[in-house]
């Protein structure tokens, strides 16, 4: 079966083709990840991609639409529900290719991810495969998450630090205060007894 297989990054995808590969497919990389910012981490994404693809002999496709306003409009204003409409953009786009490329099937490896919502994400892979008359291969493979994240260190690969679009770039930095250091706290709190 001709599969495509729908790449967020270097680092998510090495257990997902090590997977695909111990069970005889040979996937073909699939780069469309167009509200990944700022355009700069973009880029870093793609490029450490391409290089990984060379060295382990995968063929990859690239789409290089950068669709950050697309975006945008396309989240406006339920900001908190942007995960399904982010699916949506990237196995529908997925999909068409696949369908117009003469792939069978296609899966992501966004299902590495034990941060992302699988269950949304199933429903959009499966949607977007009836969509374009194209299978969705499912394939959980987030018990191997931690051993592939292992191995991009081994390999000196980039490593982002948030998910990829502005707003996770954003939690990226609020979900973590900064802590007091324990001896500011101690004199502050030596300041008010005096
Ligand atoms: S948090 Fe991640 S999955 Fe959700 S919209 Fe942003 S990039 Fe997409």
């Amino acid at each position: 079966m001709k599969t495509l297989l729908h790449i967020c990054c270097a680092p998510c995808s090495i257990a997902c083709i090590d997977t695909l590969r111990q069970e005889g497919i040979e996937p073909v990389g699939f780069w469309y990840n167009p509200n990944i910012h700022p355009f700069t981490e973009y880029k870093m994404r793609k490029n450490t991609l391409v290089e990984y693809a060379k060295s382990i002999d995968l063929k990859l496709e690239i789409e290089n639409e950068y669709g950050l306003r697309r975006f945008i409009e396309g989240v406006y204003p339920n900001f908190d529900n942007r995960c399904t409409f982010c699916y949506t953009l990237r196995f529908e786009e997925t999909a068409r290719y696949a369908a117009e490329h003469g792939f069978d099937q296609f899966t992501s490896t966004l299902f590495v991810s034990p941060y992302q919502n699988h269950a949304l994400m199933r429903e959009a892979a499966e949607r977007a495969a009836e969509k374009y008359g194209v299978q969705y291969l499912h394939r959980d493979f987030s018990p191997r998450f931690r051993e592939g994240q292992d191995r991009a260190r081994e390999l000196g690969l980039y490593m982002q630090k948030y998910c990829g679009c502005i707003f996770s770039e954003e939690d990226r930095y609020k979900k973590k205060p900064k802590k007091k250091k324990p001896e500011v706290d101690a004199l502050q709190t030596a300041e008010k007894l005096v």
